[in-house]
């Protein structure tokens, strides 16, 4: 069983996702850090993110693990560093090089095959899990968003104004809905979620029953 959580960065996907996974009893995804990994290895080696058969070399060779809710990159913890703004940044230029969103989704597909999964990204209900039997895709406002990237930030000790993160969000934005490839955009069947006036626990809550609804799981 799938249950796919789309939507743009700063609307509680990952916290949410996996909180759900945790209720569920499932495995939990977070395909964002698979793109972020194949960034920062870019990164890591000065490559021109913009030249395709390069990045698609690099992203051959690596060797992305999930283990216990850390990344590792052919066995370096790189949890950290794939959370750099300079990678944010540089991400979605990566993330539409079409070979890489092939590479990365066949590793999905592969994982959605073996366990019961909640998985989060821009493509999972629309591209990578079609068939999923629960699809949720969550919006908050662009200031809402912003204003929760600045509090994960000012978490790490890193001061950013909100006028500069709203900026930097909607250039990503941009670019993730724009691709020719897998755009972000929400599934037909999926659910929309608005979790601006929404806490965490909130989302979490509602999501989850309406989850174990679909999967005949019981009530929450
Ligand atoms: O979710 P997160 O902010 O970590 O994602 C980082 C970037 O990875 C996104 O801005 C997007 O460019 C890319 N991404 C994607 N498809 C996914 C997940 C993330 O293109 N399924």
């Amino acid at each position: 069983m799938i249950v796919t959580i789309d939507g743009p960065a700063g609307t509680g996907k990952s916290t949410v996702a996996k909180c759900l996974a945790e209720r569920l009893g499932f495995e939990f995804l977070n395909t964002g850090a698979m793109y972020r990994a194949v960034a920062y290895a870019c990164l890591q080696r000065e490559l021109n993110l913009t030249d395709e058969a390069s990045v698609e070399e690099v992203a051959k060779g690596l060797q992305i693990v999930f283990s216990e809710s850390r990344l590792l990159l052919g066995g370096a913890d790189v949890t950290d560093a794939i959370r750099t703004q300079t990678v944010t940044r540089s991400v979605p230029i990566v993330a539409a090089n079409p070979a890489v969103r092939r590479q990365l989704v066949q590793l999905q597909q592969i994982v959605g095959r073996t366990s019961n999964l909640v998985t989060e990204g821009r493509d999972q209900g629309t591209d990578v899990f079609p068939n999923a039997e629960c699809k949720f895709f969550l919006t908050a406002s662009p200031r809402e968003r912003a204003r929760r990237r600045q509090l994960e930030l000012k978490g790490k000790g890193e001061i950013v104004s909100l006028e500069d993160l709203l900026e930097q969000q909607q250039r990503r934005d941009r670019l993730d809905e724009s691709r020719a490839c897998s755009p972000l955009q929400p599934a037909s069947d999926a659910l929309l979620v608005d979790t601006t006036e929404m806490s965490l626990d909130e989302v979490s809550n509602h999501l989850e029953i309406i989850a174990k609804r679909a999967l005949n799981l019981g009530t929450a």
